[in-house]
């Protein structure tokens, strides 16, 4: 099967009222962990590449991971997407290179950091846009700039992350977006409800406060039919950062994103969830255990080998918890 585009994918999971997980990939463990849960639930998969998996394997690399996935799993529907970019000629160079979707982030400036104004970001998404659906690609846009509305911040990651952004630019205003929707004529809007990048999400478990389903709730009554993404919804286990301090780390005890919330985002129009910090937290708890235990072993085959079977479950559960898995017989 070729690539798949992310319309079709969230199409499908629309009518089954399910979400697609988005799940960040750099190098080939990660991608095969992937896709062996995806073909063992028989769902389809949407791979991501972030700006900083761009620079760290190269898109010639990336490409490579990826024609080997189409080969392997010939009959797993893959959408390969690029993940935040700050200009259209990012995006334009991503579709060159064979993308299925992309994300025109424009409502950050072309630095990453700079929170844009509604103009700005519907100019460049819709000159994306023109191009993309021209070539049957996918594209995302994005509304409102992701960030706590603990502490109005919002973490950076893979060089994303709005600095000094109004505390009104944290919740996307259902208005905007409708009147986005309606003049870009993008395929999936991510929108700010609370949930930020990386591992520090909320100081405390999420209340209606500090993560909106209510503001979600009125984006989806105003654009019912608009497949709505959200970022950094990585649960943030407690069990894996506490195995990763046991073994030497030193990361702080925070609070993700429940998947009791995630599964009630997809009620509301949720469709793709974004999935990196988990992924790299298993990585990273499964590789400090077996240097601790295994201390004479230096194949690194041996150690990465655990990382897969560590991102393997994680994906296996968010396919199931999403609603995912089966869902790839339908395409
Ligand atoms: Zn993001």
């Amino acid at each position: 099967m070729a690539l798949i585009s992310l319309k079709k994918i969230l199409d499908l999971a629309a009518e089954h009222s399910a979400a697609i997980p988005a799940f960040n990939v750099n190098n080939l463990e990660q991608i095969q962990a992937i896709c062996e849960a995806a073909q063992e639930m028989n769902a389809p998969i949407i791979l991501q590449a972030s700006s900083g998996a761009r620079s760290y394997a190269t898109i010639p690399f990336l490409k490579g991971l990826i024609q080997g996935a189409l080969e392997k799993y010939p009959n797993l529907p893959i959408c390969w997407h690029q993940d935040h970019g700050h200009t259209p000629e990012i995006c334009f160079e991503s579709i060159r290179a064979g993308f299925s979707s992309v994300m025109m982030d424009g409502s950050l400036l072309a630095d990453g950091k700079t929170p844009s104004s509604f103009e700005h970001n519907v100019t460049v998404t819709s000159q994306v846009v023109s191009v993309a659906h021209a070539l049957g690609v996918s594209v995302e846009g994005e509304i409102g700039c992701l960030g706590s509305l603990e502490t109005g911040l919002a973490g950076d990651e893979d060089g994303t992350g709005a600095q000094n952004a109004h505390f009104s630019d944290l919740l996307t205003d259902p208005e905007m977006a409708y009147e986005f929707a309606l003049k870009t004529h993008v395929d999936a809007l991510a929108i700010a409800i609370g949930t930020s990048h990386g591992v520090s999400k909320f100081q405390k478990p999420p209340t209606e406060e500090t993560l909106s389903l209510t503001r979600l709730s009125e984006i989806h009554q105003r654009l019912p039919n608009m497949h709505l993404v959200l970022h950094g919804a990585s649960t943030v286990d407690r069990a894996t950062v506490e195995k990763i301090n046991q073994y030497g780390g030193a990361i702080p005890l925070t609070y993700g994103v429940p998947i009791s919330a995630l599964q009630k985002a997809i009620t509301l129009g949720v469709r793709k969830i974004n999935i990196d910090t988990d992924l790299r937290l298993a990585v990273t708890a499964a590789i400090r255990e077996y240097f601790y235990q295994h201390p004479e072993v230096f194949d690194p085959r041996s150690y990465l080998k655990t990382t897969r079977i560590a991102m393997h479950k994680i994906c296996c559960d968010r396919l199931i918890a999403f609603g995912a898995a089966g869902l790839a017989a339908h395409l």
